[in-house]
């Protein structure tokens, strides 16, 4: 049988190693990005450039986007060229982005009204695993629909589980990403502390890393620190963004999140640094300079 017809909207970490994954697998890809320079590649490998999210869709069975936030999905689907505009009736459309429920649970509503199914999909895993196939998607919407994505996310995923109806997926990756930030956070403030106390570095750097707090995230920290490169796998204002709207969501849910706004003042203050572009773990540079 042949292969579905894709869409991507958003080439950039996440998105763009998707579309490289897809077009290698030898799915049939359209193409759309904000700014065009990031489509060039694509386009040599393959991919049709479209010039808005509603040409893209309506080229395509199955639309996947991976963008920076609300507003920016909010924009790719539900603007005047937005792909719900372009979209066939029984297209199956998925939203990858980290997003906050309620724009979600609208956007799932929006579909419908389209006669389209909507999984709302985000994922863990970083840009090498988005590169290599190897995201895990925690995925919200009908069984039915979940059972369609089957064959593009056996492609970049390793691990693919439905959480429950529209919004479980997103809701689960904020969970995941607010503890992610308030690790972050206070590993920062602990490095911070290393380095006023006048202890060695480099010995107190090693009982951290052998410890039960060495979890993925910290050694991803640990690995930037002593590389000094903080080159973005997962940008710093997209943690910020996430520990936002996760606080939204424990509002909206009774519960006051206690640790997540500290830590969410630790990421802002490093965005009006000027770090906001660079990876998660330069929250230590942000701390470092006060
Ligand atoms: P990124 O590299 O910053 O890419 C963001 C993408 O969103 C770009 O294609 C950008 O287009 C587009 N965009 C931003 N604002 C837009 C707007 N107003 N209208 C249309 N397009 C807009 O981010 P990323 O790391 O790929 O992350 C994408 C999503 O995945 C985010 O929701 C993030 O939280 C989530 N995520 C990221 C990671 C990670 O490790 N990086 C892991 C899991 C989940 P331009 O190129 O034109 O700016």
């Amino acid at each position: 049988m042949s292969k579905p017809r894709v869409a991507i909207l958003g080439l950039g970490i996440m998105g763009g190693g998707m579309a490289a994954r897809l077009l290698s697998a030898g799915f049939p890809l359209s193409v759309y990005n904000r700014h065009r320079e990031r489509t060039t590649k694509f386009a040599d490998a393959g991919a049709l450039v479209a010039t808005s999210p509603r040409e893209a869709a309506a080229r395509a069975n199955i639309v996947i986007s991976m963008v920076a936030d609300d507003a920016a999905s909010r924009n790719v689907w539900l603007g005047v060229e937005g792909a719900l505009a372009g979209a066939p009736e029984g297209s199956l459309l998925l939203e990858s982005s980290t997003l906050s429920v309620g724009w979600v649970r609208e956007l799932a509503a929006a579909a419908a009204d389209k006669r389209c199914d909507f999984l709302d999909a985000p994922v863990t895993g970083t840009k090498p695993h988005a590169a290599s196939g190897e995201l895990f998607f925690m995925v919200g919407g009908s069984v039915a629909g979940f059972a369609r994505a089957q064959e593009v996310l056996a492609v970049l995923g390793r691990e693919v589980l439905h959480l429950g109806p529209s919004g479980s997926g997103a809701l689960v990756k904020l969970i995941n990403n607010f503890v992610c930030g308030v690790q972050a956070a206070s590993f920062a403030e602990a490095i911070a502390l290393v380095n006023v106390s006048g202890l060695d570095r480099e010995k107190c750097v090693a009982v951290l890393a052998n410890s039960a707090l060495a979890s993925p995230l910290i050694k991803r920290m640990l690995a930037s620190m002593a590389a000094e490169d903080f080159t973005p796998n997962f940008p710093l204002k997209l943690m910020a963004k996430d520990i936002g709207y996760a606080i939204q969501e424990g509002a909206r849910c009774g519960l006051t999140l206690q640790t997540a706004p500290p830590a969410l003042e630790v990421f802002k203050q490093a965005v009006n640094q000027g770090l906001g572009d660079l990876d998660f773990s330069a929250v230590m540079k942000s701390l470092a300079k006060t």
